[in-house]
């Protein structure tokens, strides 16, 4: 029995044939290779990934599609018509199938649950049911080998995919509302905003094909190609595999070698047959070098993110190694604070005669002890008040504070020191210089810079002043000292920091002191800064403190 064929030659290698537009090839061969590279590039780059899996599925559906629809344009047989045609339809439905699945793996980041996936199942049970009957395809038109389609195809898989994106829309809206933080909100709607432009594009061929039978125009659906591509570059990215650009170019060179390489199909003339062999050869040349230079450029890119991850990772380390250090420093002083107020009451208590006379050498040695313990009691004190306010455990109890008596009171105190250094004091107060600070916090920086005033001038006098200056009390220490050279300045308030020959002047400094006042200031909404003529010329330090509003 001879059978019917369509009017045309039948096709070589099922798809050569007269009867599909050359054009077609290209459309056709450009999206099934990016696809399919595309799909195994992110698949084997990481293939226990579950998304890299669906990702590869779809692809390949994607190919099947676009192969059977050249074929079908291919074929003169109207029997292969009927059954190619019927397995574009299931591949179809696959695809968005493949496509939400996809979405729900990408948002969710886990598998869909095994109800959901019998529900997808159930609603495509129909079809494959009615494929082979005559619901699907009623028959085969003679003279153009294009199907009639019935049932199946005109109304139940479109409401399946209608469903589908329905679902798709809903799905990312309620993810979308839900989501934590910008960067999860952004890849949501890129990824919804892909799949729904990849969905649409790849349908709109087929509803105007079936609608108005027109089915060159079903072509147009391949159009969706670049934006599947963009967005499975934008998945690409997201997972950090920045050889995007190096498959970019390899997919690049590879169309265009495959372009340039078919014309020989279609060249009969011998000249233009040399000439596409050099254009054949200098796109494999160029596209070498281009690979290379690409190829390259990524393995450099690579080397820095490393480095860049190693770095991160060594200043994590070292910040939680500082964190460890504070802790430390804290508890350490803590404990050495205890058994130094001890030694400081009992040495002061056998001086002040308490345990009855003592003969004047001992009284010597008791009082260096005092004094020596009393100067530890502060370097103590230093390193609490650093480790404090490092880890930002510095409480402050903030008041109205007359400035002018609380700089009297230091001045009180401190005089005999300043006596028995033979230094000359300088005292001028303003009345009634009213702030809002903490009064403990704030003794303590004034009764430093007094102190330094104190240890770093030989001979002189010191001169304290305090007075308004617009919204602020200004409290200035001067003294005729060492004075501060003009490379140490700037750094002067940094911690640790001590002049070189500053030991000479007082060998138990640690260079927190100004460290520690400056932060007090600055958590007082203060500041603090410091002057000097240079070496042998003294030095002047300001306070600066807002007035009580
Ligand atoms: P310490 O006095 O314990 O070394 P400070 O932080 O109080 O620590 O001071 C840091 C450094 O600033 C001192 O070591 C000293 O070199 C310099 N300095 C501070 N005050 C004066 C001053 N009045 N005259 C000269 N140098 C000073």
């Amino acid at each position: 029995m001879s059978e019917l064929l369509c009017p045309w030659n039948a096709p070589v290698f099922l798809i050569f044939s007269d009867n599909v537009p050359h054009l077609f090839y290209y459309s056709h061969g450009v999206a099934i290779i990016s696809a399919l590279l595309l799909g195994f590039f992110v698949y084997l780059k990481e293939p226990k990934v579950l998304l890299n899996k669906i990702l590869l599925g779809l692809a390949t559906l994607f190919s099947v599609w676009v192969f059977l629809d050249l074929a079908i344009w291919a074929t003169n047989n109207p029997s292969f018509v009927m059954f190619w045609w019927s397995a574009i339809i299931l591949v179809e439905v696959l695809v968005f199938a493949f496509s939400i699945y996809f979405l729900h793996v990408f948002v969710e980041g886990h598998d869909v649950s095994l109800r959901k996936k019998q529900l997808i199942f159930l609603l495509l049970c129909p079809i494959i049911a009615l494929l082979p009957t005559q619901f699907n395809i009623s028959g085969i038109e003679l003279a153009t080998c294009l199907a009639v389609e019935s049932f199946v195809p005109l109304y139940y898989t479109y409401s399946f995919e209608v469903l589908i994106a329905l679902f798709i829309v809903h799905f990312s809206f309620a993810k979308y509302r839900k989501a934590v933080g910008a960067r999860k909100k952004r890849e949501i709607a890129l990824i919804t905003i892909g799949i729904i432009l990849f969905l649409l594009a790849f349908s709109y061929g087929n509803i105007i094909g079936s609608i108005t039978t027109d089915w060159e125009l079903a072509q147009y659906g391949l159009f969706g190609m670049p934006v599947f591509i963009g967005f499975l570059a934008y998945l690409i990215v997201r997972y950090q595999l920045f050889n995007i650009r190096l498959l970019g170019a390899q997919a690049l060179v590879f169309t265009l070698a495959s372009l340039v390489g078919t014309q020989f199909f279609f060249i009969q003339n011998p000249t233009n047959k040399i000439l596409n062999g050099i254009a054949f050869v200098f796109s494999l040349v160029f596209g070498y070098f281009l690979i290379r230079g690409v190829k390259r450029e990524v393995r450099q890119r690579e080397y820095i993110e490393k480095l860049a991850r190693e770095l991160k990772a060594a200043n994590e380390h070292l910040t939680e190694l500082d964190q460890l250090k504070s802790e430390f420093v804290s508890l350490a002083s803590h404990q050495i604070r205890g058994p130094l107020t001890a030694i400081k009451g009992y040495a002061s208590m056998v001086v002040q005669r308490d345990y009855g006379v003592i003969p004047d050498r001992l009284k010597e040695v008791l009082q260096t002890i005092f004094d020596s313990s009393n100067a530890l009691s502060v370097v103590v004190q230093d390193f609490l008040d650093v480790s404090r306010i490092e880890q930002g455990k510095m409480n402050f109890e903030f008041t109205n504070i007359d400035l002018g008596k609380l700089v009297e009171d230091v001045m009180i105190e401190l005089r005999p020191n300043i006596e028995k250094k033979h230094l000359r004091l300088v005292l001028s107060v303003e009345p009634k210089v009213m702030v809002y600070a903490d009064k403990g916090k704030l003794k303590q920086v004034i009764e430093n810079l007094i102190d330094n005033a104190l240890k770093y001038t030989p001979k002189g006098y010191i001169e304290v002043r305090l007075a308004r200056v617009e919204h602020m009390a200004r409290l200035t220490i001067k003294d005729t000292g060492i004075g501060i050279r003009p490379q140490t300045l700037p750094n002067l308030f940094q911690k640790f920091s001590r002049q070189e020959d500053a030991s000479k002047a007082n060998i138990l400094g640690t260079g927190l002191g100004l460290y520690v006042a400056k932060e007090l200031l600055r958590a007082q909404c203060g500041h603090i800064w410091a002057e000097s003529e240079g070496e042998g010329q003294g030095s002047t330090f300001t306070v600066e403190v807002p007035l009580k509003m």
